[in-house]
């Protein structure tokens, strides 16, 4: 689990922005649930054999002993809120969005921590496979303001839950046979989720999944009808995808269309994003049969992809600095400062009697566009010494006009000066 210092939170906050600003485009709403949940709600929704449920969560007993978790993921969150709030009946579909921790406990590396970050979109309600395609539009929008286009956008088709008995079954009586060809994890997977056996990456394995009959051809007419007219949706926005047939997510609720984008240039843990049609969830967990759709993007991932999007400014810098030339001087430049603060500008001063020199050089080091001097002189006056660092001129102004004079200079001009 990782520190995020000050530099890096506002490289965050601005993705968090964009993120923000895309969601609310195609008219999601904010949700936050808790970070910790009854364990069981996660085991029944990803499933009692996947690796994130079995290997990866943090579960705890209480002081009342109750088995809690800390969430891994916030779809299962998501569908307890829906349910529990009785939104099926009073609203039908909605379109939530969140942004915030998850937490597994995997081996850390490039791209993966224990506490890491998610943002995604869940669509709770309907069947529709318009909601399908803008989820990925919406993810794809996502890439392209972050100036990533290099992306890979991968997508199946896994059948309703009838589709993924029948295939299970299937596979499972052919893949039995190999048996002996397959991984450890694999020959453990027979018994269990026979479909992940086909995400598996080792060499011994991909040599039975690529021998394996084309398994899509057993998912039935509606979810076959539904799935090409998602990825003809797609192709009519001019989305590149790939169909992929090993592409079944590692967790038990996804029904229909399943997808994935990976980022080459993230190296070995290169999905940022994933995703797919939950259509079981919410009557698995005890709510009403509906529809649902959404999708999770890694936000540690997507940082380190958006070099090009965060070069630049690192943090934001005071539109003000203020300087005193004598001690006397410092009790009217704190009210000043005060009331600076108080009219939404960016502002700050030295409190530890700093030499003249000495605080130009904080002002310069805290990149202030004006520094406002306050002497003696000027509080005789009634004035200050305003100097625009940018453009090195220096002017005397009544101390009642320096609020509205830094705004107007400051007009247009990112994050300076803010109206309160
Ligand atoms: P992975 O293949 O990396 O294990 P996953 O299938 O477990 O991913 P999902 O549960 O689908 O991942 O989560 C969606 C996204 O969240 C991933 O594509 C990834 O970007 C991110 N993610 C998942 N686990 C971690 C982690 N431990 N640390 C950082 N990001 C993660
Ligand atoms: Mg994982």
């Amino acid at each position: 689990m990782k520190d995020i210092l000050p530099d890096e939170v506002y490289h965050w906050q601005r993705i968090e922005w964009l993120l923000r600003a895309h969601f609310e485009s195609f008219c999601y709403r904010e949700i936050r649930t808790p970070l910790v949940e009854e364990a069981g709600l996660f085991s029944r929704a990803i499933g009692e054999a996947t690796d994130i449920v079995n290997k990866e969560m943090y579960e705890f007993a209480d002081r009342s002993e109750r088995q809690l978790a800390l969430r891994p993921e916030a779809t299962a969150s998501i569908a307890r809120t829906y349910i529990e709030h009785g939104f099926a009946k009073t609203h039908g579909v909605v379109k939530w969005y969140y942004i915030g921790p998850m937490f597994r406990a995997e081996r850390p590396q490039r791209g993966r921590q224990r506490q890491f970050h998610q943002a995604g979109v869940e669509l709770i309600g309907s069947d529709s496979h318009y909601y399908d395609a803008e989820a990925i539009l919406l993810l794809c929008n996502i890439m392209h303001s972050l100036g990533i286009e290099a992306w890979r956008l991968a997508v199946n088709n896994i059948g309703c839950l009838d589709d993924r008995r029948l295939i299970t079954d299937r596979l499972r009586r052919i893949l039995t046979k190999e048996r002996s060809a397959l991984c450890d994890d694999c020959t453990q997977r027979l018994q269990g989720n026979v479909l992940r056996i086909l995400d598996c990456k080792k060499p011994e394995c991909r040599k039975v999944i690529d021998a394996l009959p084309e398994w899509d051809r057993w998912i039935c007419d509606g979810c076959t009808k539904h799935f090409n007219r998602v990825i003809a949706l797609l192709s009519c926005a001019g989305v590149t995808y790939t169909k992929e047939p090993h592409l079944v997510r590692g967790l038990d609720y996804y029904t229909k269309t399943v997808f994935e984008m990976t980022l080459p240039q993230l190296g070995a843990q290169d999905a940022v994003a994933a995703g797919g049609r939950y259509d079981a969830l919410i009557s698995q967990l005890g709510g009403e049969r509906v529809g649902a759709v959404g999708f999770a993007i890694g936000l540690e991932r997507l940082l380190l992809a958006s070099a090009h999007f965060l070069s630049g400014e690192t943090k934001k810098t005071p539109d003000a600095f203020l300087v005193t030339t004598s001690l006397e001087a410092c009790d009217s430049a704190f009210i000043l400062l005060y009331q600076l603060r108080t009219n939404g500008v960016m502002c700050d001063m030295d409190f530890e009697g700093k030499s003249l020199k000495a605080q130009m050089r904080q002002a310069g080091k805290a990149a202030a566009r004006f520094v406002i001097i306050l002497g003696e002189d000027e509080i005789r006056g009634g004035t200050v010494t305003v100097k625009d660092m940018g453009q090195g001129v220096q002017e005397s102004i009544q101390q009642e006009r320096l609020i509205p004079f830094l705004k107007e200079r400051s007009a247009g001009e990112h994050g300076a000066c803010q109206d309160t």
